[in-house]
This record gives C-alpha cells, structure tokens and sequence, in this order.
C-alpha cells in the first residue's frame, strides 16, 4: 500500500471512531475493533493510566468516558511520523499517530490497524492509545510561549535574573507545592516537567552533591543503554556524546540539567518522614540539613523519586556473623584498589554482582561469584539493546516515547519473548559456555526476558560487559549458594568440605522493595493504603507508579532514564490538574484493567 492509500485507512477509520464515539454508538464502534483489541489512556480520558483489553471491555470503557471527556477532531498529526506499516511483536500493522482534543486538553493518541482476518470490510484497531499532551489554559511554557523574562530584564534597580533564582530555591519564607524527595533522574524529570508547568517545586537529596547518585557507583560504570535512549526531558545529550555514557559524565550533566532547568534542589538534605492532614490537604514533612537543623515544611504534593531500589537487602547468611574479613553491601562498594591479590567472595548474580566481580578481578583480586538463583544473561551489545531498536528507525525521539507508551502489556510480553529467544541465539556459545561451568541460567517469566524482570522484580539479571566470559574463561570462579554450609572466620566452608578463604564478602543482594521505605517514612497505615509498589500483579500497569495512589498527595515515579522521561510528562499533568482542582483528589474509585489470560491475547 502507497503512503497516501495508508493515510486514507487511517483517516476513514479515525472518523468512524469519531463518529461512533460522540453518537456512543457501541454496536458502530464493535465493528471498528478487533475481538482482542487493546485500549490503553494515559490521562485523556480517564484521567488514570490503565489498559482494557478485549472488543467489549474497549467499547464499554470507552463509550463510558468519552461522554465526559468529549474526544473531538481527530485526525493524522501533521507534525508527527506519517501513518506508515511496521511490524509489531510479529505482527505487521498500520501504525499512526493522531492528535485530538477533550473537554481539557489536547492529546495524542497512536492506533495500530490490521486486516479482519475474513477479510471483509476495513482494517480494524488492535491496539488504541490515547494521552494527554496538555490542559487547555496551563500549557507548557516551551518554545513560541517560552516566557518572556520581563520580570528582571533591564531592570537596573530591581533584583537580576541571579537575585531571583537564589531566591526561589532558598524557600525562605514560602513552602513548595511539591516536594521531591530524590535527585537522580526521576527527581530531575518530574522537577523539570513542573518547572514548566508553573508549579513550584524543590528537590531534595541527601547526596552532597547533584549528581552523586551516580558519581558514587563504582568506578568502571558506564551506562547499559545507548545514549540516544538515554535523554531527559527538554534537554537531549550533545550529538558528540559516546554511546554508552560514563557515570562521572553523566553525574555532571544532572549538574548542569539543575542549572539549566532553573530547578530548587536542596542537597545534603534527608526526608525523615512526613504526614498528610486530609482536611488541610497538605502533608506537614521533615527536613534535616547537613548542619543538623531541621525545617518543616507544609506541601500539597510529596513525589517519591528514591528509585527502585532504596534499602538495601542484606540477608541472614549462617556464620556471617562469625567472618573476620570485610563484609559490604553492593552500594557500599566502590574500587578493587584495596583488594589487590585478595581474596573475595561476591553474592549475588544481578548485574552489580558481576559488575563488582569483575572489578575485584581486574584489580587482582582472586574472585569467587556465589550463584543464589537462576540468571539471565545478555551480552551488552548487540543482544541487551534489541528493545531499542524503534529508537534506531528514524522517528523523533517524541514520537517514538509515544509509541513506546502506546505498546500495551499483552503486546510488550509478546514483544520482549521475540527479543529474548533472539538474544538467546546470539549469544549462544557464550551461554553454552557458562552452563557448562554450572551457572544456572533464566530467561525470565514465560521466556519474557530482562525487560519484564525489571519491571515485576527490579533485577535477577545481567548485561553482559565481560564478567560472564571470565567465568567461562574460569579467571572468575563460580559457586553455588545452596552449595555453602556456612561462613567462618576466614571464609566459607562449603558441604563438600572444601573450604572457600577470602577477605571481603561483597553482599550484592539487591535492594528491598519501595513499601519498606514507606513504612518507615509515612508509617505503617500509609503503607498498607498503598500496598506493593512497582510490579504488576494481576493489573497491566505498574503497581502506584506515575498515578494517584490511595494516599492523597503522594506520587512515585521511578525507572530507567527513558521511563522517567516518558512518565514524568504525565505525572506533571495530573499533579498540575491537581493544582487546578480539576483532579479531585484520592475521591475516585477504580478498578484498574486486568491482564486478560495470557493465551488469548497473545496472539497479534
Ligand atoms: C551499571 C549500570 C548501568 C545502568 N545503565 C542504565 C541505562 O543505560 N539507562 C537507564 O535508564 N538506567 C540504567 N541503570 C539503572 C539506573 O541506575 C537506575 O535506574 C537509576 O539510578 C534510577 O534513578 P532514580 O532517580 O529512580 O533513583 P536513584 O538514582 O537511586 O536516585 C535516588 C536518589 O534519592 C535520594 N534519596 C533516597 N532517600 C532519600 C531521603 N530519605 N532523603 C533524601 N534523599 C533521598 C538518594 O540520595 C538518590 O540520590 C543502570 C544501572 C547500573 C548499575
């Protein structure tokens, strides 16, 4: 098919839908969708995240909101990647970005056509997205509405463009309307979408420096994924960036991000922990600073931006009481120098065990990585990045952040097993070599690889930049945890009778979940309000992420540097919403959409 034959499919369909939409015409609209069709808004017309899936859930969900929400002229956005034929988790679709408006705001939506299968009449949807691009009357203040400055420009007696940021960011006699708690990347993307939608907000972090999130991570880190996915919002890398980004590189560009974003961080400075007042409708928190005094503090909104991983997961190992050695968590190890032609046990086989493996044996350490449970293994490269292959096609980077989003769960799953049995056969001998060397390998929930263990479990995985080939090579060695009987004093003593010395034991052993946080931040009714955090359950959206959760007035965003862009966008949008009083705030029942049974939907 001709690009303007595609665009004529697509412009037919997109008025139907319209039509049938505002006549609420649920038989008209059936037939324009596929009995396992998706429809997954963010925002637009429901004002939640969530995904329904199957021909009636869609129709009635969508019949249900449009009344309120009013969607109108909906059309191909001429902005954007025209209508074109890709091929999505195997399936080759008609892919096109709309645009559209609602009762609030403007939006964008993405809709995936194909064939009926009887061939008869159109093409029909398969899966429909619809976001919120900004509310009527707050839009962002980018570009051609970029403000004008006339606050400090020429004004030689009044306070200089200096005077007033110093001035905004020291929170002298005022109180934000949102706090940040967090200054790695979800902190600086939800600070920098609300800095442009007027909505004043300060970061606090209780590194002494922006950016040492990372700065503080063990000396040979670099970046997993390349650096066209890796951008914050409004301000991409410099095209002259290498691929993978060092951390120190990465730790001065949040630098500059404050700087430039114009955004209030408080560094040195911890969240001890706050309360919410319902009537007031404001939490009263706590501050301590870096000389020990504290400030209260009394805002609207407190984002959680502390990362997936917060405390970390340190457990009860037999004997380990009893070893004379050094012991550390993964977050407290920082280079090998110190452990030149020692001995060292690491535990643990996520990425920071073999990160932290590797450069113990590149310092000329004798390393022994312990294997707790099955692992998957990606090279770095070409493997680990086949997710990211959209960014690669050619679309802008805010048309594909669209379709990323618009890609719902049933369809990512499908997606990400096709990367995994490739992934797989790429790197088959490196994986053939490590079975033979006893190390248990994974491939995720039903072979749904790294991606979905990130997503349901935060970690249980490895991108390979080395570490596997010296355990094939056998410069590091491998042990089995259940192997282990004990520790003693001078290192563990295995069941066979073997006995393992060594003079550090890194505890690579991941972090607990966010809830534990929570309780000890906001206590324990808080926290069984929320229930788990991160994960999906038996929904199809992550578990009180980028969404209001039960707690009025606390949010959470988190993730890889390309969900925080993407999902900051959309945190932003409610909290301002919220601001206006346009999103009333924790009133609203709802029951989020769940994953339809996973052989009925996994077929395109
Ligand atoms: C080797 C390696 C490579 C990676 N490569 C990539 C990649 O290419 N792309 C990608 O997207 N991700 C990558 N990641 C993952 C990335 O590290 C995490 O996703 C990221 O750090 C999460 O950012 P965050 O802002 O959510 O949390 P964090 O970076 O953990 O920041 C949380 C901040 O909260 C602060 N904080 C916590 N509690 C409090 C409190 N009570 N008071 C005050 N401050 C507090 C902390 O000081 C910290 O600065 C990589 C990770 C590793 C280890």
């Amino acid at each position: 098919m001709a690009a303007q034959e595609i665009g004529k499919v697509v412009a037919d369909w997109l008025g139907q839908f319209e039509r049938a939409l505002s006549a609420a015409d649920e038989s008209r609209l059936e037939a324009l969708f596929h009995t396992d069709s998706h429809w997954r808004d963010v925002l637009a017309l429901t004002w939640r995240i969530d995904t329904l899936s199957g021909r009636e859930a869609v129709v009635a969900g969508l019949t249900a909101h449009a009344a309120k929400a009013r969607p109108v002229d909906l059309a191909i956005d001429p902005n954007r990647t025209p209508p074109r034929r890709v091929t999505r988790a195997g399936t080759e679709t008609i892919e096109a970005i709309f645009s559209f408006e609602t009762a609030n705001g403007r939006g964008s939506g993405v809709v995936r056509l194909t064939s009926d299968a009887n061939g008869k009449g159109g093409p029909k949807a398969w899966t429909l997205f619809t976001a919120l691009e900004e509310i009527k009357g707050a839009e962002e203040q980018v570009g051609r509405s970029r403000r004008h400055g006339e606050s400090y420009s020429r004004d030689f007696r009044g306070p200089n463009w200096l005077d007033l940021r110093k001035a905004a960011a020291d929170y002298v006699d005022r109180d934000p309307a949102v706090l940040v708690v967090g200054g790695g990347q979800a902190g600086l993307s939800i600070a920098a979408r609300l800095g442009q939608l007027q909505v004043d907000t300060l970061i606090v972090d209780r590194g002494a420096r922006v950016g040492d999130n990372w700065r503080k991570r063990y000396h040979a880190l670099t970046l997993h994924n390349q650096v066209q996915v890796n951008h914050l919002p409004y301000m991409p890398f410099p095209p002259t960036w290498p691929t993978y980004i060092p951390k120190d590189k990465l730790a001065g560009w949040f630098e500059s991000y404050v700087e430039s974003l114009e955004l209030n961080y408080w560094t040195d400075t911890e969240f001890e922990g706050g309360a919410y007042d319902e009537g007031e409708g404001r939490w009263t928190v706590v501050l301590r600073r870096a000389d020990g005094t504290r400030r209260e503090m009394h805002p609207h909104h407190v984002v959680m931006a502390t990362g997936v991983s917060g405390i970390p997961n340190i457990p009860d190992i037999p004997g380990l009481r009893d070893f004379a050695g050094k012991v550390l968590h993964s977050s407290q190890y920082d280079d090998g120098e110190a452990w030149r032609a020692k001995k060292a046990l690491v535990i643990g086989t996520g990425n920071s065990g073999h990160d932290i493996a590797q450069d113990l044996q590149s310092s000329g350490a004798e390393v022994t990585l312990v294997q707790r449970s099955p692992t998957l293994i990606v090279n770095v490269e070409p493997s680990a990045q086949l997710p990211y292959a959209l960014y690669d096609e050619g679309p802008s980077l805010e048309d594909c952040d669209l379709i990323t989003a618009a890609t719902p769960l049933a369809l990512a799953r499908k997606s990400h097993v096709r990367f995994t049995e490739q992934a797989r056969n790429m790197d088959r001998s490196l994986l053939d070599g490590l079975a033979r060397k006893g190390f248990r390998l994974d491939f995720g929930e039903d072979g749904t690889g790294w991606q979905f263990k990130y997503l349901t479990r935060g970690g249980g995985y490895y991108f390979n930049v080395g570490c596997s080939d010296l355990i094939v090579d056998g410069k590091i060695r491998l042990a089995q945890f259940a192997d282990i009987e004990r520790f003693t004093a001078s290192g563990a003593k295995l069941r066979s009778g073997e006995a393992l010395s060594a003079d550090l034991v890194v505890l690579a052993t991941g972090y607990k979940g966010q809830e534990h946080l929570v309780r000890k931040l906001f206590g324990e009714a808080v926290a069984r309000r929320l229930g788990p955090i991160w994960g999906f359950g038996d929904g199809q959206e992550l578990r009180n992420m980028f969404v209001q959760t039960p707690q009025p007035g606390l949010w959470f965003i988190a993730g890889s540097l390309a969900q925080c862009r993407i999902y900051s966008k959309y945190l932003g949008l409610q909290i301002k919403a919220c601001e206006l009083g346009m999103l009333p705030q924790g009133k609203e029942k709802h029951a989020p959409g769940k994953l339809p049974a996973a052989r009925e939907f996994i077929s395109g």
